[in-house]
């Protein structure tokens, strides 16, 4: 048992670092950045914790991690007990733990903001399941009665794991349609080895298979199945497909060879594996200078993958200052250690081309900022005569993602708002059909892990309720 301290001892402690590569080793390699906290430092953090009852953290958590009580156990030295709390509500704890935007939700909640730094709760989770998957300890054991109820879901990404590895411990028979030859989504198409490894998503893929859920792969809803289908053949239907569709400038020269956008470039290094030549041979044509455009972490993650395969100099093109970019700060910092360049308030109007059609050049335009707009940032206005050339060899472009409409047009009488978004009930996930749900990026537009997962959860406690009364 780790001592427990009194709360002014608790206010003097300062937050554990966590130890990482050095940048300039790991701009040669794709190893994950973090190496995460080893049990001692866990303890200490722990030690930080006020254990506040109610817990600000849990009411920032969309997916009720029991916080307090998972640290406490940390503290009792019982990891195998924190690993039980914290899956009772999330079954991807090792996945959040790493990328979700803690400081905005459970962190940006936790007491110890008023007076310090909060308890680093993602790297305490991170340091739990971890340790669980290297001893191997599951949660197998917690598989409910079946019930005689089948439920479909069409995504494999967070929102419908965590919907399949509800309805599963609910006892409910489920089935996950996945587009891709694995399973995962975005966590394995889309966020870099470095920063979450694939084998640690396969793993805990592999925890919700156990739990009795089916996952069929290469499976297209829309070409292969209906939701239509899908609906006759099934009590209830997740639609969780996710906003895989990229968007475009719409400015010349986007077509050219050599520019990709940023969903094409990470799904050919991530799940595609071309990071990992000679064992994978996927092509990727990254040459001396990269351009991403774009300021959130869809982009850092282009970015610095672009500068591991190679790029002498990567560079982020953002066309408002530092402090309105939408990453994560963390991601900024590790990009800005790693060496990027970042070209502020700048943006892109002109792709140029050569003769063979290959990219060798970038026009961009300097900014200045204007008034806030809609969203409430300040207003990127051009500064006229301020052109200039870069010469680039490859442009990727991060500026967002959108719906892909091929499930929704198989889906009828599932109604979706202009910009092809399934209108959901936020609280359930109803949709405007009897028989189906929706949630995650499909409904919110491009959001986040932990979002998602919240989303699969509601939905499931909505089916439940639903087919239980049926
Ligand atoms: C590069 C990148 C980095 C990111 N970094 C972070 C981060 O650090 N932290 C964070 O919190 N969020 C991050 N996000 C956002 C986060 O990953 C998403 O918000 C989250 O994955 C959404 O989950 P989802 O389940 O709704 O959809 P997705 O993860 O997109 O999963 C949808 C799944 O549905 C499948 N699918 C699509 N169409 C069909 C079909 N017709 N039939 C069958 N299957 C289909 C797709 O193949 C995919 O596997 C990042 C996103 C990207 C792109």
């Amino acid at each position: 048992m780790a001592e427990r301290l009194r709360p002014a001892e608790k206010f003097k402690r300062d937050r554990v670092p966590m130890k990482e590569q050095d940048p300039k080793e790991r701009i040669k390699n794709f190893d994950e950045v973090p190496f995460g906290y080893s049990f001692e430092e866990a303890i200490k953090e722990a030690q930080r914790c006020l254990q506040c009852n109610p817990a600000p953290c849990v009411e920032g958590c969309p997916a009720d991690v029991h916080v307090p009580q998972f640290i406490d156990k940390i503290l009792d030295e019982d990891v195998e007990a924190a690993f039980r709390e914290i899956k009772i509500t999330n079954a991807l704890p090792a996945v959040c733990g790493r990328v979700c935007p803690q400081e905005e939700q459970c962190e940006g909640a936790c007491v110890m903001n008023k007076k310090g730094k909060p308890i680093a709760i993602g790297r305490l989770e991170r340091f739990v399941a971890d340790w669980a998957r290297e001893k191997g300890i599951t949660d197998e054991d917690v598989r409910a009665e079946k019930t005689n109820k089948k439920v479909a879901i069409v995504g494999s990404g967070p929102a419908g794991l965590a919907c399949a590895a509800d309805l599963a411990k609910l006892g409910y028979d489920v089935t996950i349609f996945e587009a891709l030859h694995k399973p995962g989504g975005v966590l394995v198409y889309g966020i870099p080895e470095f920063r979450l490894p694939k084998a640690i998503v396969q793993y805990e893929v592999d925890q919700i298979k156990k739990l009795g859920v089916k996952i069929l792969t290469d499976y297209v809803i829309g070409y292969i199945k209906t939701v239509d289908e899908l609906v006759e053949e099934y009590d209830a239907v997740f639609l969780a497909n996710g906003a895989g569709a990229p968007s475009f400038l719409g400015i010349p020269g986007e077509n050219l060879n050599g520019v990709y956008s940023a969903s094409e470039f990470l799904t050919r290094s991530n799940l595609m594996r071309a990071f990992d030549f000679p064992n994978y041979d996927t092509p990727i044509n990254v040459g001396k200078r990269v351009v991403v455009i774009g300021g959130g972490n869809v982009a850092m993650d282009a970015v610095r993958t672009a500068k591991r395969l190679g790029a002498e100099e990567a560079i982020i093109v953002y066309r408002r200052s530092r402090a309105e970019m939408p990453a994560r700060a963390e991601e900024i910092e590790h990009a800005e250690a790693e060496g990027i360049r970042f070209e502020l308030l700048t943006n892109p109007v002109r792709v140029i081309g050569d003769e063979n059609g290959n990219v060798k050049g970038l026009e961009c335009v300097r900014m200045e900022l204007g008034e806030p707009d809609e969203s409430g940032r300040r207003r990127p206005v051009p500064i006229e005569g301020s052109n200039f050339v870069m010469d680039v060899d490859n442009v990727i472009i991060a500026i967002g993602q959108n719906a892909n409409p091929i499930v929704a047009r198989s889906a009828t009488g599932v109604e979706t708002n202009k910009w092809g978004y399934f209108i959901a009930d936020e609280e359930t996930g109803k949709t405007t059909h009897p028989k189906v749900w929706a949630g995650g990026d499909i409904v919110t537009g491009a959001a986040t892990v932990i979002l998602a997962v919240g989303a699969g959860k509601k939905a499931a406690k909505s089916i439940h309720e639903t087919l239980s009364k049926a």
